[in-house]
């Protein structure tokens, strides 16, 4: 449980810029003084991530936003009323208050409302924006517990802790542009559901700059080899744990994680995180999820997936 001393102690952290891992409803944060450019710093320093991957900034009321975006845009209100607080991250031209660090030069900033109580709580006491990118490594797994941050990130000076999170995978992130928007990542929120609010339409992109993870060939990547179960994966059962989402053909693995108990791509997204760690530190050698068909929240789950398959299935295509 987490008490009112714990949210103020995170908010002094906060302000005082240090860094503090948070629940949001996706994933664990690790958040500092969007504001202050050391502290995000250190949040660079302690994932190990490379500065050119930018980091949301997380607030609690869509009137925080006018003053960290040079922009009146009046989609951006009717897609707070639909959508926030929840999943769904918009990139816009940012302010000059929003430092470059936080942006990774870029001239634009991805923003969002969590919904979560422990979130909005800490955004609302510490009285700063928040950026926060998901507590983990940089490239690997997100946490989505307390236990998680702690494994991969000893060294974070405060740690929230809500219990699980509910999504259980990061935002979707998309760019208003004149016509409508483009999706950058992929999560729960749907480009069919935002198109009921705006037109979705995608820019051309040139292919090597990367403006969000979700573009990253790969990603979310397990210490374990992970592989996407398919007919064509060789694959020594008795040493692999199966991320089943059907429960069919479960036989024969080492260890089995129904993710859902009745085929519920939200429950899927809610757990695949969890089991990928419970196997990580399992006796398995290898990992292998069931794949789901790529519509709706069905895209962000098989979007996780095979960046975090990337680098395995390509070793073992080159060895075949
Ligand atoms: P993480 O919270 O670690 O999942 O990472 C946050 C994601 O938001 C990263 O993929 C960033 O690249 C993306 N992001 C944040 N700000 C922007 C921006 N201005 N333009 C594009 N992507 C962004
Ligand atoms: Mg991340």
């Amino acid at each position: 449980m987490i008490r009112e001393e714990d949210i103020q102690k995170a908010a002094e952290y906060i302000r005082g810029g240090r860094l503090v891992a948070f629940p949001t409803e996706t994933v664990y944060g690790l958040g500092a003084n969007a504001l202050d450019s050391i502290a995000v710093a250190r949040i660079f320093e302690l994932k190990q991530r490379p500065s050119f991957d930018p980091l949301i900034v997380h607030i609690a009321s869509v009137d925080e936003i006018y003053s960290l975006i040079s922009s009146n845009d009046e989609r951006i209100l009717k897609l707070a009323e639909k959508f926030w607080p929840g999943p769904l991250t918009i990139v816009l031209p940012k302010s000059t208050r929003i430092p470059d660090i936080v942006t990774s030069g870029l001239p634009t900033v991805g923003i969002r409302i969590p919904h979560h109580p422990i979130a909005l709580a800490l955004i609302k006491q510490a009285q700063v924006p928040i950026a926060a990118p998901s507590a983990n490594r940089f490239g690997k797994v997100s946490p989505t517990t307390a236990q998680h941050v702690r494994k991969h990130l000893p060294g974070v000076d405060f740690i929230l802790d809500g219990g699980k999170t509910q999504v259980g995978i990061e935002s979707t992130i998309i760019k208003l542009n004149d016509k409508g928007f483009d999706i950058l990542r992929n999560g729960v929120i749907t480009r069919e559901e935002i198109e009921k609010v705006v037109p979705y339409a995608p820019e051309t992109r040139d292919s090597k700059t990367i403006i969000a993870s979700g573009m990253m060939l790969s990603h979310y990547s397990p210490d374990k080899p992970i592989f996407i179960l398919s007919d064509k994966l060789k694959l020594e059962k008795e040493k692999a744990g199966l991320i089943s989402y059907t429960g069919k053909h479960t036989e024969g693995y080492k260890k089995v994680i129904r993710v859902s108990q009745n085929g519920d791509l939200l429950e899927y997204a809610a757990n695949l995180f969890a089991a990928i760690h419970q196997l990580e530190e399992s006796d398995v050698e290898f990992i292998v999820a069931e794949p789901v068909a790529e519509v709706g929240i069905g895209m962000a789950i098989m979007d996780r997936l095979k960046k975090a398959a990337y680098r395995y299935q390509k070793e073992q295509q080159e060895n075949n």
